[in-house]
């Protein structure tokens, strides 16, 4: 498996430890190590430590009851008080943690009587603002000169809170006016997952948005490598999770890893190879707890394009079907669904068309409330007056990514051998090269992957490098 030392590198290198990564001291401890023992790591992106900002969207919540509001207070306090008891803060540090803690429950108290996206995404910040300063504290306990860097003054986003987007064009002057002068001396470290608007409101990119940060500054500094540092050795055939016989790739192209993360796989934020795939910078990940065992290289071109690479697996789909019998060659009726759609704002994913109807999904995965609640009142009944609307939910989506799916022989053929009786509510082939998705229901999901994965990967001769 490749090393995130083994190219020749001079450029910066941006590296990225997410919530488990840092989630306690020990395991901050073998980030730090990780860093020092690569001295081309400019600049350090960190997650909140792992249930941070869990309890930080709790927090938010406006029903939430004072006693409950306390308790998510005080765990996020335990959490950050057991990393101190191991380390020998400087007296600046403990009154930026102390400064940290007391700012976060006065805004949770705000947000009790007065509930707001503007404050949520305040209060989601602190997360990785606690983190970052404890990190920093602990590089400099292993003898680096590190920086703490307040990422709001370089990643811009517009003000859509909970999911903002980043400026691009004006991230890279403000990363090399404000950011690159520090990295000369030391090593800096930053947030992930927040941002500030043009009036220097703290936005956020969306949840496990820090894969993303570190993209948007790897490319804003030009960097040589990202190397994305998780708790597991890489990008794997499936999620590790759902089958044991999943296994770690050495090298994937950013396209499939693209439609990975885009179709479920946690491992990297959907938009994270964005930036990368804009500037061509690899991206490495690998395991912090492991980082010997190497990971997986993601970059333009790959040695070889396998028919097969991974499968995906995204929860929380809804299946929405609109029916018109004056559909039935008439022009301009998809247009008329996709207009209220549009009006409405509502974002679909998969489609698929018959003579009077079309079938389309609705992805609800990083929104709090269903798919089902995505479409409003208002909505349906526009709807309604042009189609008749079913609604199924419990839906889940697996996309088998890898290349020329769409024009290779006898695809077909294994998946329905692998799916067996399953009943499948909708199938989209054809319009990417790189995969072909499929809805079944959410209950047999899992098992789906792991048929689907014995089926591509283990009765399949050389289809993973
Ligand atoms: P971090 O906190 O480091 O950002 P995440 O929990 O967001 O980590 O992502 C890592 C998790 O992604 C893994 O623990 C694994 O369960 C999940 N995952 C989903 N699909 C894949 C895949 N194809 N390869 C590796 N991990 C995957
Ligand atoms: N802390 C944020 C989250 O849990 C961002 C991240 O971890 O990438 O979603
Ligand atoms: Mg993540």
């Amino acid at each position: 498996m490749p090393n995130p030392t083994d190219s020749q590198i001079s450029a910066p290198i941006v590296a990225k430890f997410g919530g488990t990564s840092l989630a306690d001291f020990q395991a901050m401890q073998r980030c730090a190590d990780i860093v020092i023992n690569c001295p081309q790591t400019s600049v350090v992106v960190v997650s909140a430590s792992s249930g941070v900002t869990n309890l930080l969207v709790e927090l938010s919540r406006a029903t939430l009851s004072d006693a409950q509001r306390q308790q998510a207070l005080s765990q996020i306090e335990q959490i950050q008080q057991q990393i101190i008891a191991k380390l020998t803060l400087s007296e600046q540090a403990q009154e930026q943690i102390n400064h940290l803690l007391a700012q976060l429950s006065d805004i949770s108290e705000a947000i009790a009587a007065n509930p707001s996206a503007q404050l949520t995404d305040k209060l989601l910040s602190f997360g990785e603002r606690l983190s970052s300063t404890l990190f920093t504290q602990v590089l400099m306990a292993n003898g680096a000169s590190a920086v703490l860097f307040d990422v709001r003054d370089v990643m811009r986003t517009d003000t859509s809170f909970g999911k903002a987007l980043p400026q691009v064009d004006e991230i890279k002057p403000l990363v090399v006016s404000r950011l690159l002068p520090l990295i000369k001396d030391n090593i800096v470290v930053t947030q992930g997952f927040i941002g500030a608007d043009a009036s220097g409101q703290t936005t956020t990119l969306g949840r496990g948005g820090s894969d993303y940060s570190a993209a948007l500054l790897g490319e804003a500094l030009g960097a040589a490598q990202i190397n994305i540092w998780t708790d597991v050795t890489g990008i794997f055939t499936t999620d590790p999770r759902i089958t044991d016989q999943a296994r770690a790739l050495s090298e994937i192209s950013f396209n499939e890893a693209a439609e990975l993360a885009t179709f479920g796989a946690k491992v990297l934020h959907p938009s994270t190879l964005v930036p990368a795939m804009r500037t061509n910078i690899p991206v490495f990940v690998g395991s912090s707890r492991d980082p010997q065992a190497g990971g997986t290289m993601v970059r333009n071109r790959t040695e070889h394009q396998p028919v097969y690479r991974a499968i995906a697996l995204r929860r929380s789909q809804t299946l929405v079907t609109v029916t018109s019998m004056d559909m039935l060659h008439a022009p301009g009726f998809l247009a008329t669904v996709f207009t209220i759609l549009a009006k409405h704002n509502l974002s679909v994913d998969l489609v698929t068309t018959s003579e009077i109807s079309i079938a389309l999904t609705i992805d609800s995965t990083d929104n709090d409330s269903s798919g089902r609640a995505l479409l409003s009142d208002e909505l349906l009944s526009e709807l309604n007056q042009v189609c008749q609307v079913t609604i199924e939910e419990n839906l889940a989506l697996i996309a088998l990514v890898g290349n020329k799916i769409d024009s290779s022989y006898g695809v077909g053929t294994k998946l329905f051998g692998a799916l067996g009786d399953v009943s499948v509510r909708l199938i989209c082939h054809g319009a990417s090269q790189h995969n072909l998705c499929f809805l079944v229901a959410d209950d047999v999901a899992s098992s789906v992957v792991s048929r689907l994965h014995h089926q591509m990967f283990q009765l399949e001769d050389g289809a993973v490098s």
